[in-house]
């Protein structure tokens, strides 16, 4: 069953025009992290690489292509966890980087913290020499769009993103059975300044635990945070459901007490996974076995084989 790598590229309704590039998308990070873990690479290694070729991808939000603040700026949250040792790094409102999660993963290999937000994130960014990138650069036409359309005074921010999110996220088991995970985003349409999501925080944005499995959300970052999704879920697996049964028993949770949608992928230390979402849609991907699944609307689960051409 290993290695094992399941990615997400954001939960909500993803609209038809942009349905097939959100799935080609998802599906080529999976396959570049698989060939990470395939190769003998780490789980860590798998997950950063997944989420790092969707972070340069401007088709979701995360790194170029996130969601713009109030003022119409990027601010990116991003988690790493190493499930061997429950090591984790997190950077919040970070500005100015491409790649926020091999941020984090610099925060957890060369800090004592797990988080470090805004400009001491940015800061920390310079010191470890990690190239700046102009703040326009992260921007897409896409984002200022609805960055604008939700400044309208009947709009409804958090609405429109449940109509189309795309944070970006990924689990793996590598063939040492180590588990990790990654999640990245530039958080909710229209947030205020210095606002930080589930993203950042550990426990609800991701979590990995050699032991029990690892999670990696998307959706209304305040719902997640509310109930702990990610550590939720783990706890449900602990008590003896399956990643698929506790993935819905999480998300169940999250809609009946506080009306959250989202989604998640999930895996457990044997190397069963799942992707499910309480959302309308959710690209996802996996690679096990030398075979990429693959979906975006609910009960959908197309297969290939992982050397098939995209
Ligand atoms: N969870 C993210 C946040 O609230 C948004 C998303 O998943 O689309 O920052």
């Amino acid at each position: 069953m290993l290695p094992v790598l399941v990615v997400h590229g954001g939960a909500g309704h993803i609209p038809p025009e942009r349905a097939k590039v959100s799935i080609a998308g998802v599906r080529s990070a999976t396959r570049a992290g698989y060939a990470v873990l395939r190769r003998g690479g780490s789980a860590m290694d798998g997950v950063v690489e997944a989420v790092t070729q969707l972070e340069n991808n401007p088709y979701y939000n995360a790194g170029c292509g996130s969601v713009l603040n109030v003022k119409g700026e990027v601010e990116m949250d991003a988690i790493v966890m190493d499930g061997k040792t429950l090591a984790s790094g997190a950077v919040s409102a970070v500005r100015n980087v491409a790649n926020p999660v091999q941020l984090a993963r610099l925060v957890m290999e060369k800090t004592s913290h797990l988080c470090l937000t805004a400009e001491g994130a940015n800061q920390f960014a310079r010191d470890m020499g990690v190239a700046e990138v102009p703040a326009e650069s992260l921007i897409t036409d896409y984002a200022r769009m609805r960055w604008r359309k939700n400044l309208q005074p009947d709009a409804n921010p958090v609405e429109c993103q449940m109509g189309k999110m795309g944070t970006v996220g990924a689990v793996a088991v590598d063939m040492e059975g180590n588990i990790a995970c990654a999640t990245s985003t530039g958080g909710m349409l229209n947030k205020m300044e210095g606002r930080v999501g589930d993203t950042a925080c550990i426990g609800c944005g991701g979590y990995a635990d050699n032991k029990v499995g690892a999670v990696s959300p998307t959706g209304h970052g305040e719902a997640i945070m509310k109930v702990v999704l990610s550590r939720l879920i783990l706890f449900h697996m602990e008590q003896g459901q399956s990643a698929e049964a506790a993935s819905d028993s999480g998300l169940a949770y999250m809609k009946s007490r506080v009306g959250g949608l989202g989604g998640v992928v999930t895996v457990d230390p044997q190397g069963r996974w799942a992707a499910r979402f309480s959302s309308r849609q959710m690209s996802w991907a996996a690679a096990q076995k030398d075979t990429l699944h693959y979906g975006v609307a609910a009960g959908e689960h197309f297969t290939q084989s992982i050397d098939e051409p995209n």
